[in-house]
């Protein structure tokens, strides 16, 4: 990812009040970003999250349609697919990777526990798979007793990595995993694992709004542990997004397990049914944020741009 489109760096580069939005820096002007939730099927249950436990609902296309779909677009696409669930159960998940890859970029996020992982290479174009953000969650790999499954994700990193796809490594920082994440990422760091990231929480535990409700103390933990850092989780946020211009809906699109097209995954406006879509024609304009909810930082971070500085702002930044 960073050295295609210098992700990381532009990222690290952010600044809250400049007039451009990072996703029209980072990307050429061919190429849309495009967050997909591909399913909300998983086989773990995580405390903290909100994944579907059932196939209801899900609507499962096959490759074929995919490709066209993302044909009929006439765009490329940095597709980042951040399932609410687990992507490798979707049915044919490995031939549509290999559909998506022909013509753009894909990332992905998985929990490494399906033994197709070990089919990938042969299935996509490794030029084109930016990165591969494993998600380690411990408990649920210890409740897997017939296999040592903490030592079978590690093994599947290591094979990724030997076939030059870039790993990275998540742990989620949900309150009761504090006192024992210093443990995980010895044992992982000891297996070999260098790109290992601490994930802060967003969410409510025991009545306290996270990530806020972390001490200083945590938060200094949280960083120091952290061979990876996604910059978005540390950022200096601005206090609202709402009437901020935004890329959201022009260069960037968020597609629900539906397959229904949002400007972003905050917004409840449907702008078009991706898999039947008939006189679309991308990018769109940009528009001014009218979500009350920003549910993603990191697409509010990419996509908004223009924000009003207060004078007094300006003056302390220009102390
Ligand atoms: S593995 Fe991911 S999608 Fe599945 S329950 Fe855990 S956090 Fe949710
Ligand atoms: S919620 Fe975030 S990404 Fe969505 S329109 Fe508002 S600023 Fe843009």
């Amino acid at each position: 990812m960073t050295e295609i489109f210098n992700f990381d760096e532009k990222i690290h580069l952010y600044n809250k009040y400049s007039k451009e939005s990072l996703v029209n820096e980072i990307f050429p002007e061919e190429y849309n970003l495009l967050l997909w939730h591909v399913n909300s099927e998983c086989n773990f249950k995580c405390d903290f999250c909100n994944a579907q436990k059932t196939k209801a609902g899900h609507i499962y296309r096959t490759p074929q349609e995919i490709e066209s779909a993302f044909r009929r677009t006439e765009r490329k696409w940095f597709i980042f697919i951040s399932s609410l669930g687990e992507p490798f159960l979707y049915p044919k998940f490995l031939e549509i990777l290999s559909v998506l890859t022909k013509n753009n970029y894909i990332a992905l996020n998985t929990n490494l526990t399906q033994k197709t992982v070990y089919e990938l290479p042969k299935y996509v174009d490794i030029n084109k798979v930016l990165a591969i953000h494993a998600a380690y969650h411990v408990i649920e790999l210890e409740k897997i007793k017939s296999l040592n499954a903490k030592q079978e994700f590690i093994k599947k990193v290591h094979f990724l990595e030997d076939n030059n796809i870039e790993v990275i490594v998540s742990y989620i920082a949900y309150p009761p995993l504090l006192n024992r994440i210093k443990d995980d990422f010895e044992y992982l760091k000891s297996n070999g694992l260098n790109k290992i990231m601490a994930k802060p929480f967003v969410g409510v535990y025991e009545n306290k709004v996270y990530p806020n409700a972390y001490t200083k103390e945590q938060w200094q933990m949280i960083q120091k542990i952290s061979t990876s850092i996604n910059s978005v989780d540390f950022l200096d946020m601005p206090d609202s997004f709402t009437g901020r211009i935004c890329d959201a809906g022009n260069r960037s699109f968020f597609l629900n397990q539906k397959g229904i097209l949002f400007r972003c995954g905050s917004s409840e406006v449907k702008l078009a049914d991706f898999f039947n879509i008939e006189g679309f024609v991308f990018p769109l304009k940009v528009k001014p944020c009218e979500c009350t909810k920003h549910n993603c930082k990191f697409e509010c971070v990419m996509n908004s741009k223009n924000v009003k500085q207060s004078l007094w702002a300006k003056i302390l930044n220009h102390v």
